[in-house]
């Protein structure tokens, strides 16, 4: 990975433009720290709008020739990625526990579910197949073809520094835009090393390129006038306000923001197989998945059963430095995240909900490095802070209701709609619940119900900002521009001038 040592002694993570790695002159930069150890381990240079404006111009110089390059070769090339990729998944996966402190097991799940993403791109010749309507009208044929944006760009969370970026260039770099990655510049390595895998795949310079940084840099891509299109993931309020800048810049955006995840457990479900669920989406990578388990909606009789089978659960979760073996979750990203995801325990103590398994008493949870034990929450109800915020780490909360039209309900009056899953044995429930719930991906005995790649992953409501949905069939399409072309050959004796609108006859 290509390093600058900087004053302290720590490495530095540079930005990646025209095809080599580039230290920032901004001055500017954020600390990137071990969150197993609690200390720091590089620093993170902050690009200037200068530096944005130079990796723009490359990504724009490189766009004709990539543009022009054949489907063929350009397929080639995303075989070559997926090859290399699958090659370095442990390096990758290694640089994501150190960074990001989720489990090696957890980091590698992460570029397996990456790499479906570069493998459904492999099919770019199929994805961009046209429409051809021959004798529209008579000796007149219409068509359709699909062409890239131009320079797009995508900026990317802190919890899954390489799936993330896969889900938008994969799509964007197959389609034949040239792309600019503005990484979390809490875990920011990944993605220099990622721009090193493409470049060995036979990506040309300046296809791929990478600014570390923050908002500047994030401004800087929202107004230059050569990014086509932004596509984003991170928290709702930032994802509320880049749609809206981004889209009165005249850009297309698609913005994924955060979410509240539901679960509905109904009285005939097997408690068992719900708890063993509800503790895995809850707490794995430490409860910071945008797809994770916040609320379990236990529905009549259905909640003692399963708090204790939760409780019992959560007592054997193994925590630790995810590089260990046989650790199940690691820290959380920063010591001020574990403190603010701690306060929701007291704060939902004071609004009358009961901290039924209180993570802050645990051992590990006074460790150097940013660890928080799972904690469980019963009786929350909405209305309080811990049911109305995203938490984003190990905090399960658990609402009673009496019927499952209680449970739908709240499910719609919430303001976030990413994912939601039911428990049930009653096929015809689950029908039921799949018609109506308000949520963009619903799982059925699935609680953790990502999308394959070749479907399209986004959310409803306050989960999703524009119009399409990211990766997939619908990534195919957002990274593209429709043409139409009515064509006709006719004899030049049968011209004549028809001041009429065109129609057929
Ligand atoms: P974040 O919103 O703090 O940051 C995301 C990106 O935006 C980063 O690159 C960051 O540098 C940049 N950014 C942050 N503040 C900004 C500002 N004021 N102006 C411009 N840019 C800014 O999110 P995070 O903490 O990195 O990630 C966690 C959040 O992401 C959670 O809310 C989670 O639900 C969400 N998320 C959603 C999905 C999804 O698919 N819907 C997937 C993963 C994460």
């Amino acid at each position: 990975m290509p390093v600058a040592e900087a004053q302290t002694g720590l490495r530095t993570v540079t930005h990646w433009i025209g095809g080599k790695s580039v230290d920032s002159k901004s001055g500017r930069s954020g600390v990137v720290w071990n969150p197993a150890a609690g200390e720091e381990q590089a620093s993170v240079a902050f690009a200037s709008a200068e530096e944005v404006d130079a990796a723009v111009a490359s990504a724009r110089e490189a766009f004709p020739a990539w543009r022009a390059t054949p489907l063929s070769r350009r397929t080639e090339v995303m075989f070559r990625l997926r090859e290399v990729v699958d090659r370095n998944r442990r390096k990758i996966a290694e640089i994501l526990t150190s960074e990001h402190g989720k489990t090696i097991g957890d980091a590698e799940g992460e570029v397996a579910r990456g790499l479906e993403d570069i493998e459904f791109a492999c099919g770019v010749p199929n994805l961009l197949k046209g429409e051809f309507s021959e004798q529209a009208s008579r000796g007149v044929d219409v068509y359709q073809i699909r062409q890239p944006l131009g320079v797009t760009a995508g900026i990317t969370p802190f919890n899954f520094p390489a799936m993330v970026p896969m889900w938008m260039f994969a799509n964007a770099i197959a389609c034949g835009n040239t792309f600019v990655l503005k990484p979390s510049e809490r875990d920011p390595s990944v993605s220099v090393l990622l721009a090193e895998l493409l470049q060995t795949a036979g990506v040309p310079d300046g296809v791929f390129n990478v600014v570390q940084g923050d908002r500047v840099a994030v401004e800087r891509l929202l107004e230059h006038p050569d990014v086509k299109a932004i596509s984003f993931v991170g928290s709702t309020p930032v994802a509320k306000s880049i749609y809206e800048t981004a889209t009165r810049n005249g850009k297309r955006v698609q913005a994924l923001g955060g979410a509240k995840n539901h679960m509905v457990v109904l009285p005939d479900a097997d408690i068992n197989m719900a708890a063993d669920a509800a503790v895995s989406a809850g707490y794995g990578s430490a409860g910071e998945r945008c797809m994770a388990i916040s609320v379990v909606v236990a529905v009549g009789s259905a909640a003692d059963p399963l708090i204790e089978a939760i409780r019992e659960r959560v007592s054997r979760i193994r925590i630790g430095p995810g590089m260990e073996d046989g650790q199940e979750m690691g820290p959380l990203i920063t010591r001020e995240h574990r403190d603010r995801v701690a306060s929701y325990l007291d704060g939902a103590a004071a609004e009358g909900a009961q901290v039924a398994v209180d993570g802050r008493a645990e051992p590990v949870s006074k460790r150097a490095g940013f660890f928080l034990a799972p904690s469980l929450l019963d009786n929350v109800r909405p209305g309080m802070r811990c049911y109305d915020d995203e938490i984003f780490g190990p905090v399960l909360s658990v609402v009673r209701v009496a019927t499952y039209n209680d449970a739908v309900r709240m499910i719609e009056q919430n303001p976030y709609g990413n994912g939601t899953a039911i428990f049930t044995r009653d096929g015809g429930a689950a029908r039921r619940f799949q018609f109506e719930v308000e949520a963009g991906m619903v799982g059925i005995n699935v609680p953790i119900p990502v999308p394959m790649s070749y479907y399209s992953f986004g959310g409803w409501k306050a989960s999703l900002f524009g119009d399409l949905h990211m990766y997939g069939p619908e990534g195919i399409q957002f990274y593209t521009r429709a043409k139409v072309v009515t064509s006709r050959w006719p004899e030049p004796a049968t011209s004549r001038v028809d001041l009429g609108f065109p129609q057929v006859r």
